[in-house]
């Protein structure tokens, strides 16, 4: 009986669209404080960072009731990346459909959400978030594989999101993943990260991520030595994923994702810096949520680092407009250009 609704959840998921569906009793996630602990003692400064993880190492306290987890891949290579973010926003971020509601992802994790409480299952979802470490669960249920540079992999490589959602019902389906480890001596994405982020295998300080500096965290980038390292990146980054062998070919680019085509021309550095508060609001915060609806300032900091980062002439006016912006770190970083090109201001 138990047996036939767990491996009914998983038929269903996968009928939805789903890559892949895992269920695990909730002990099985006991390792991943562990994990967490294992990642602060090898690079200290990450403490701050990991403290913000500490909930989902302890789901039960939060949801005494669960007794499972199950635990999904989706992914998103099938999608097409414009030609104006390709390179300067990360893809995991331009094809969020954790809460995009004209996603067909949306849509089927709503549909497994309505199935799994048609069971008379209690269900708990945090669709931005997670409720538990995502990566762990999804390698305990044999899913895929956790590679080197810390990302998980399925047979579509690391372009998955993972979703998970805890039920009060003890329930057990795995599978056994055939994936390859890395390549002995590949060191790729170490070497490839740009701010010596990822340090080691399976080691990295997330602090010194541009997907974490461009995104919920680098509120003063004007004085952070690490930005002349982002290169291209205006928010999140993805170099340690695409030098990696095992995502060769794995981006298959066939559809335009919901609204992104419309969208992308607004996402450039020009355009961001020429944006204004209104629409940010209405078009841009809803998708890209790691910045809040008042950090419009943010982006335009992340553009004019773009900007410095590869001045050409065509960039000057910006610069000297940003000069008169109304948010202050805007106006630092505009200076900071101009001291280091020799703008002339009059
Ligand atoms: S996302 Fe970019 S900065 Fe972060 S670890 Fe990977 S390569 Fe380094
Ligand atoms: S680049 Fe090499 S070491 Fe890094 S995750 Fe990919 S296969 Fe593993």
């Amino acid at each position: 009986m138990i047996e036939s609704i767990a491996l009914s959840i998983k038929q269903k998921a996968l009928e939805l669209g789903y890559e892949k569906c895992g269920i695990i009793p909730i002990p099985m996630l006991d390792g991943y404080q562990e994990k967490l602990e294992e990642r602060v003692k090898n690079v200290p400064d990450s403490g701050v960072f990991y403290k913000g993880q500490q909930r989902l190492a302890h789901v039960q306290e939060e949801f005494p009731w669960a007794k499972s987890v199950i635990i999904l891949t989706v992914p998103y290579s099938k999608y097409h990346v414009p030609e104006n973010v390709s390179g300067h926003i990360g893809k995991s971020y331009l094809f969020d459909v954790r809460i995009d509601e004209n996603t067909t992802e949306y849509q089927q994790s709503r549909q497994l959400e309505l199935y799994l409480q048609s069971l008379g299952l209690k269900v708990e979802i945090n669709r931005k978030f997670g409720v538990v470490g995502m990566r762990w669960a999804a390698l305990q249920a044999g899913l895929g594989i956790i590679r080197r540079n810390n990302f998980f992999y399925t047979e579509s490589g690391s372009w998955v999101h993972l979703e998970a959602f805890l039920i009060d019902m003890e329930l057990e389906l795995k599978s056994n993943t055939t994936l390859p480890p890395c390549p002995k001596n590949c060191d790729r994405c170490i070497k490839a990260c740009p701010t010596a982020s990822l340090c080691n295998a399976y080691t990295m300080n997330p602090l010194r991520c541009i997907s974490f500096l461009t995104t919920f965290g680098g509120r003063n980038l004007p004085q952070e030595p690490m930005a002349e390292n982002f290169g291209e990146w205006i928010y999140g980054c993805d170099v340690c994923q695409d030098v990696c062998p095992m995502n060769h070919k794995k981006w298959a680019a066939q559809e335009a994702f919901p609204g992104l085509t419309e969208l992308a021309p607004s996402l450039t550095a020009e355009a961001l810096l020429n944006m204004g508060e209104d629409f940010y609001r209405d078009k841009v915060q809803p998708k890209f949520f790691y910045l809040t609806a008042d950090e419009l300032w943010k982006w335009k900091v992340n553009a004019l680092n773009y900007i410095k980062n590869h001045y050409q002439e065509q960039y000057r006016q910006l610069v000297l407009d940003a000069l008169e912006s109304p948010y202050p770190k805007v106006r630092e970083m505009a200076e900071s250009i101009c001291v280091l090109y020799s703008i002339d201001k009059n």
